[in-house]
């Protein structure tokens, strides 16, 4: 099987491990299913989640993590922009200029290289002037894509502004929508990674905490999907749900899980 495996709230919580979890899977890579990691965050470059995984000893492929960033700059590449400004962090400029796209700063400058398309991620170094200059972009007509619109980004100290504020920001100033949109719960991210592994995206199994993300892109890409109650959704949640609307895969901790793949795998 293929597992799609959401990381904050899955793998792992903010910066500690969900326990049993690493192992696990590394036992249904043993067994012969593929993991790739999705997740919708934007700001770093995959082979920095990878580092990270390797260190809390989840299996790790090569090309077993597709980001936001990553599947942005797979689904930008395909359209062939001829530059492409960047407003979010280092690691997603640095994916798209691994597909061999030409990538201008939000600056002036940028602004004047007449960039044709416009990313738009989570910025930590967002100022009034690298707004101002993805508007005048946006403004212009560029080929307008969003990584994600999570209107918050989890860090240790709270709930820190996501990509979907700042893509709402370029939206209002430029009185209009992005063209596309990749991460959750856009089909985006998922039809990317399962495409990179040659895959058909309903024979995947999506493994994932959040209701409204996770299991929504599950859902319209055909996939069967695992809801797991270590990050945001709680059994409480799950319970208040009308009955057809309650996930049919909820697991609590990683022997849950276990026991429901192997249950999927036995088809
Ligand atoms: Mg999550």
């Amino acid at each position: 099987m293929l597992l799609l495996v959401d990381l904050d709230g899955v793998v792992y919580r903010g910066p500690e491990p969900v326990p049993g979890v690493a192992e696990l899977l590394s036992r249904r890579v043993a067994a012969g299913d593929r993991v790739i990691y999705c997740t919708n965050n934007s700001r770093w470059h995959r082979s920095q989640y990878r580092a990270r995984l390797a260190e809390m000893g989840a299996p790790v492929a090569e090309g077993g993590v597709v980001s936001a960033a990553r599947a942005t700059a797979l689904a930008l590449a395909e359209r062939a922009p001829r530059r492409t400004m960047v407003l979010g962090g280092p690691g997603l400029a640095r994916e798209l200029r691994d597909v061999g796209l030409r990538v201008v700063p939000p600056t002036p400058r940028g602004v004047a290289a007449a960039p044709d398309a416009l990313v738009v991620g989570v910025d930590f170094s967002l100022s009034y002037r690298r707004l101002s200059s993805a508007v005048m972009v946006a403004r212009g007509g560029a080929l307008f894509v969003a990584t994600n619109r999570d209107r918050v980004f989890p860090l240790p100290d709270g709930l820190h502004a996501g990509a979907g504020s700042i893509v709402e920001a370029v939206a209002y100033a430029s009185a209009r929508e992005p063209d596309l949109t990749i991460g959750k719960p856009e089909p985006g991210l998922f039809l990317e990674a399962a495409a990179s592994v040659g895959v058909d995206p309903a024979s995947a199994v999506v493994i994932g905490d959040s209701l409204h993300t996770d299991l929504v892109a599950a859902r319209t890409i055909g996939a069967r999907a695992v809801l797991m109650l270590t990050g945001v959704t709680t059994r409480a949640t799950v319970d208040a749900l009308p009955p057809a609307e309650r996930p049919p895969y909820v697991a609590a901790d990683a022997g849950e899980l276990a026991a429901i793949l192997d249950r999927l795998a036995a088809g």
